[in-house]
């Protein structure tokens, strides 16, 4: 699970952009930390890179396959 220290510096937010899933290799849309629905495994990904190919991490037979969802978004000053 996700850790942080300083709450002053995270605010929640409620975009849809926390409910996409998204597939191993596919472009990452936003910089940030990402978990697995399946498993919990979480990463940091950067906007335009692709997200990790699918033997990044297994999962047991028939839990099916890695599907990235954003934990914590990296916000970019302007
Ligand atoms: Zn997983």
């Amino acid at each position: 699970m996700a850790q942080y220290k300083y709450r002053t510096h995270l605010n929640q937010g409620n975009s849809s952009v926390y409910d996409n899933l998204y597939k191993p290799g596919e472009n990452c849309p936003n910089s940030g930390i990402y978990r697995c629905d399946v498993c919990g495994d979480e990463i940091a990904s950067n906007k335009g890179n692709p997200f990790p190919p699918q033997n990044h991490h297994q999962h047991a037979q028939g839990r099916g396959p890695i599907r990235w969802k954003l934990l914590v978004y990296a916000q970019q000053n302007k």
